[in-house]
């Protein structure tokens, strides 16, 4: 038989188990080993001992991004330097990059978790998978690789660009299974189609990840392409790197490595949980990474829970796409909004552009407004502007829980930028 990389436990109980036996070594372990942490928790009045239950985690101090900074070259190190085995950075282009280490032990889970990821994508040691993101410093590539050979698939480390070989691979090869970005990943749908290769190549799936993407631009890469399936997979510098939970066949949700990390999803405003299911930030406390442990890790990316169980009968839990930053959130009469929500509300409502702006105001009757500018799509009908209106705003209501006016625009009148466009314009005053 096969060797599968699926956790061994049967019941959630078990889990749990395994879950705080993680923690409890990984508070005793970041303690003994690094003088950061043991100065975090003795201000937070916690002494490894104390960890008696999963509930016990709410003790635990957070950590944070300017942490990673703040401790540059070696942030959270926690083992002797001799050994640890490989670094990586983040791409981060703003103050220093975050860099991570890891022991040899890091790099081998790393491995397996990843090649849990091509399991529950339902490769086999067939499938031939041409890895088209960036190798170096950064995880992505790594990551990939050493997935895919821990697997025993058929690895093609092409890396990212170069769509002429690409195109080459894709015939030559036969790779079965393409991994990139998600806008890559249209590109080489739109090559595929162009020079008409669909039935010269092979290709069944894509892995993609690393960026937001939209219901319309999935769509639109299966179409070009002719994949069977799509599987989106997250993954930050800070956790390993990619390959930290899958999608799978089922496509309800993403499901995550609990029996790697601990997942716990806090409203950025007040740092309690959040209700099951409602929209907050992935706080992540790793369960046996030697090198650089993390311990409440405050990853300000946003989800929310999948709270149902997957009809695949994986036990392992599930979370959402990501649904944007927690620096972008905004409140508006006493509701929590990310402009993700948004984002979604539009790429499920035919006629609207994916282009919007958000502007809050405060008037005379000393109440909160909020209009939504929408573009229509390219090419769309005026005259049905107010009925396309009329739609988003009772889906603003019905997914948001508030109101607001929305107000269409022509396409391509509101501004766009290559970086991140300024989306919300609040004019209210502190
Ligand atoms: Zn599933």
């Amino acid at each position: 038989m096969k060797k599968s990389f699926m956790p061994p436990f049967k019941e959630p109980e078990q889990l749990q188990q395994h879950q705080l036996k993680g923690l409890q070594w990984t508070v005793a372990h970041a303690y003994r080993g690094s003088p950061f942490y043991r100065e975090r928790l003795k201000e937070a009045g916690v002494r490894p001992e104390d960890i008696q239950s999963l509930d016990d985690l709410s003790k635990l101090p957070f950590t944070t991004a300017d942490d990673l900074r703040e401790g540059y070259p070696f942030p959270l190190l926690s083992v002797p330097l001799e050994k640890v085995v490989r670094i990586h950075a983040s791409s981060g282009t703003t103050g220093k990059r975050k860099v991570l280490c890891y022991t040899q032990k890091d790099i081998d889970n790393w491995a397996d978790m990843f090649a849990r990821c091509y399991e529950m994508a339902g490769l086999d040691q067939e499938d031939r998978v041409q890895i088209a993101v960036g190798y170096g410093v950064w995880t992505a590539g790594m990551g990939f690789q050493l997935g895919c050979e821990r697997f025993g698939a058929m690895a093609i480390p092409v890396g990212p660009g170069n769509i002429e070989m690409q195109c080459q691979f894709l015939q030559d090869f036969q790779s079965t299974v393409l991994c990139c970005t998600a806008s890559m990943a249209l590109l080489m749908a739109e090559e595929i189609e162009r020079r008409g290769l669909r039935h010269k190549i092979n290709l069944k799936k894509l892995i993609y990840g690393s960026e937001r993407s939209s219901e319309a631009m999935r769509r639109r890469i299966k179409e070009l392409s002719g994949v069977e399936d799509m599987f989106d997979i997250p993954g930050m510098t800070e956790l390993y790197g990619p390959g930290t939970g899958l999608e799978c066949p089922k496509h309800e949700g993403i499901h995550y490595w609990a029996d790697y990390y601990i997942l716990e999803i806090l409203d950025p405003e007040t740092l309690r949980p959040v209700p099951p299911g409602e929209i907050g930030e992935m706080v992540v406390t790793t369960l046996c990474k030697e090198a650089a442990p993390l311990i409440r890790y405050r990853t300000r990316d946003l989800t929310r829970l999948i709270t149902h169980p997957c009809s695949c009968g994986n036990i392992l839990p599930m979370h959402d796409r990501l649904l944007g930053r927690s620096d972008d959130m905004f409140i508006f009469r006493a509701v929590n909004i990310y402009p993700g929500q948004i984002d979604h509300i539009l790429s499920n409502t035919s006629g609207a552009g994916s282009e919007y702006q958000i502007i809050l105001e405060r008037k005379e009757d000393g109440k909160d407004y909020m209009t939504i500018k929408v573009e229509r799509e390219s090419g769309g009908d005026p005259t049905r502007d107010q009925e396309l209106a009329k739609g988003i705003e009772e889906e603003i209501k019905k997914q948001i829980l508030v109101s607001g006016r929305v107000q269409i625009v022509d396409y391509g009148t509101l501004p766009r930028t290559h970086s991140k466009s300024k989306r919300i314009f609040d004019m209210r005053e502190k």
